[in-house]
């Protein structure tokens, strides 16, 4: 039986979330992250819910507010102009002035994408979604610059790296403060390389991949979940490192992991000890590496820097926990994705998430390792014993991305084809919803492809999940896809937006790198375009 929660009762129930206490202390601040309970005895959702209802879709959007969606969209199709709009901005900015400027924004291009300038615009922008039971994923999307300029000094660079950091962190903060008093489901989205040096987030990335190849090297097998370190293994892999060791030393170092690990060392124990003082046997082992291994190491003012990272990191996360704010840690570029995927899967979710999920991770499908990577970090959480929480995502960067393998000669990351990361993305959902099924995982699927919500929402229902449960969310971004996510969102199912905000001379840039990194999306807005010119006709011919 098909049971839908009216739009009405939810409207109802949108505006008492509004009048819900401002400050969520721990057990309210946990009920505002787990809504309802997965059951194999959920309410059935139909997987053949119609997202062209364009009246229910467009509720809420007046008619200019669709006409400008439209121009917009329209004009995404040129991609030399997304290239040029920087410049063409700029030469606007320099003709009106500042004040014109910013209202021509407000009145196009940054009014679509972005939910506001301050936190009270933010929060008239988040009551009206709200109204269309949809909520919200806010983020501040004015990020202070963290990639050194070449004209300072090194200490100079260093010390305005940090500032920005920390501004960003403050903002970060607010941001969690706003969504949390604004909504009562919130979540909100961080990106890491906001909150460290990119250079030291890329150097982290490369000796977490030295440290992985060493792990293999010594393990008695070269699969990182199977393989442990033995005193066979430990002795036959530091030979063929040829390390510049003696022999009594090679023994001293086994005799400190034997003690501390019982005589084996599987990888995630390999991991815990990276990076900590005095037990990171990658450190000592790469110092006595050859040359022709190529294993980098970090300096004592780099782990230093690693420590703020983390200590802004945690700061955030404190908050989040305290206010009942989910976190999504956003997936970025592949050379900072080690990093990002260490720093989120084994330091911070052993912290946070062991009650409940705080903190999700991002899973890019289209990475041709996407598949391996999901099981190294489930197999993650079995080990600590945490709750796995992802965000599945096809990814931002495929243009970049592939220029990139191109130029440096290495392998392609990125799946040949589209279908295949389409493929991908399905398989993931296939695996994540099975697991959020044995009651052991919560995802968002964040998507605007229509085929994949109805894939999702198929598995859902052959699960017999419960609907209104938060394990499995949607979510697309501000100012696209309403179709889905209004659908969504009437239709009782938790679906959210990703929301940016900030001032618009900061939010511009953002928008316009996001636009240029994915021209891929505006791009493929066929559907969006169609549907709402489906919508102005129909309010033109006042149809019902
Ligand atoms: C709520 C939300 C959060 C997001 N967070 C992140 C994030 O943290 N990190 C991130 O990287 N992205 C993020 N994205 C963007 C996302 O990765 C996609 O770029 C975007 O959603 C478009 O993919 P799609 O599934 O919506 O639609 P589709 O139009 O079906 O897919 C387009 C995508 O397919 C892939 N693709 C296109 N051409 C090819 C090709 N030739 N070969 C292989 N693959 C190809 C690309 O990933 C492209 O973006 C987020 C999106 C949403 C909605």
């Amino acid at each position: 039986m098909i049971r839908w929660r009216s739009s009405c009762s939810l409207l109802t129930s949108c505006l008492a979330r509004r009048h819900a206490p401002v400050a969520l202390h721990s057990s309210s601040a946990q009920a505002a992250i787990v809504r309802g309970k997965t059951t194999t005895a959920g309410t059935s959702i139909s997987s053949t819910i119609d997202f062209s209802d364009t009246k229910t879709s467009f509720q809420n959007k007046s008619t200019y507010e669709l006409w400008r969606a439209f121009v917009l969209f329209k004009l995404f199709k040129y991609e030399k102009l997304v290239d040029k709009s920087e410049k063409l901005l700029g030469l606007l900015k320099s003709i009106v002035g500042d004040r014109l400027f910013t209202k021509v924004m407000k009145a196009t291009i940054f009014g679509h994408f972005v939910a506001g300038e301050t936190g009270e615009e933010v929060n008239s922008t988040l009551t009206r979604l709200e109204s269309q039971g949809i909520l919200p994923i806010l983020a501040y999307s004015a990020e202070d610059d963290v990639t050194e300029s070449e004209t300072k000094s090194t200490s100079e660079r260093d010390a305005a790296t940090e500032r920005a950091c920390d501004n960003n962190l403050k903002n970060a903060i607010d941001c969690l403060n706003v969504v949390a008093d604004a909504s009562q489901y919130p979540f909100s989205a961080t990106k890491i390389t906001g909150l460290g040096h990119t250079s030291l987030l890329l150097l982290l990335s490369e000796v977490l991949v030295g440290s992985e190849k060493v792990f293999s090297l010594l393990a008695d097998k070269p699969d990182m979940l199977e393989g442990v370190v033995t005193s066979d293994s430990f002795l036959r892999g530091t030979e063929k490192m040829k390390l510049g060791f003696k022999e009594n030393e090679v023994e001293k170092l086994w005799k400190t992991l034997k003690t501390n690990y019982d005589n084996k060392l599987n990888f995630f124990e390999w991991n815990d000890a990276f990076l900590t003082d005095g037990s990171d046997f990658y450190e000592v082992l790469a110092k006595h590496s050859p040359h022709e291994l190529n294993l980098p190491l970090m300096s004592e003012e780099e782990k230093d820097q690693m420590k703020s990272v983390m200590r802004r990191m945690e700061s955030l996360a404190d908050v989040a926990q305290e206010r009942g704010v989910r976190l999504m840690i956003d997936a970025e570029h592949t050379y900072y994705q080690p990093a990002i995927r260490h720093i989120t899967v084994h330091r911070l979710m052993p912290k946070y998430n062991m009650q409940y999920p705080l903190l999700y991770n991002t899973q890019q499908c289209y990475l041709r390792s996407s598949f391996n990577d999901l099981l190294r970090d489930i197999a993650a959480s079995e080990h600590y014993g945490y709750r796995f929480a992802i965000k599945t995502v096809r990814g931002a960067y495929v243009t970049l991305e592939k220029a990139l393998a191109l130029k440096k000669g290495y392998p392609d990351p990125i799946w040949g084809k589209k279908s295949e990361t389409d493929s991908s993305y399905h398989r993931i959902l296939n695996h994540v919803l099975e697991r959020v099924g044995e009651g052991k995982a919560s995802i968002m699927v964040a998507t605007h492809n229509e085929a994949t919500v109805h894939f999702a929402l198929k598995k859902v229902n052959e699960l017999g999940l419960n609907k209104t449960d938060s394990s499995v969310v949607f979510g697309q971004q501000y100012g696209m896809s309403d179709n889905l996510t209004c659908t969504l969102g009437s239709s009782g199912l938790m679906a959210y937006k990703y929301t940016p905000y900030g001032p618009v001379g900061e939010v511009l840039p953002y928008l316009i790198r996001r636009a240029n990194e994915n021209k891929g999306m505006l791009d493929g807005a066929v559907r969006e375009r169609s549907l709402i010119s489906r919508e102005l006709k129909r309010r033109l011919m006042r149809k019902n």
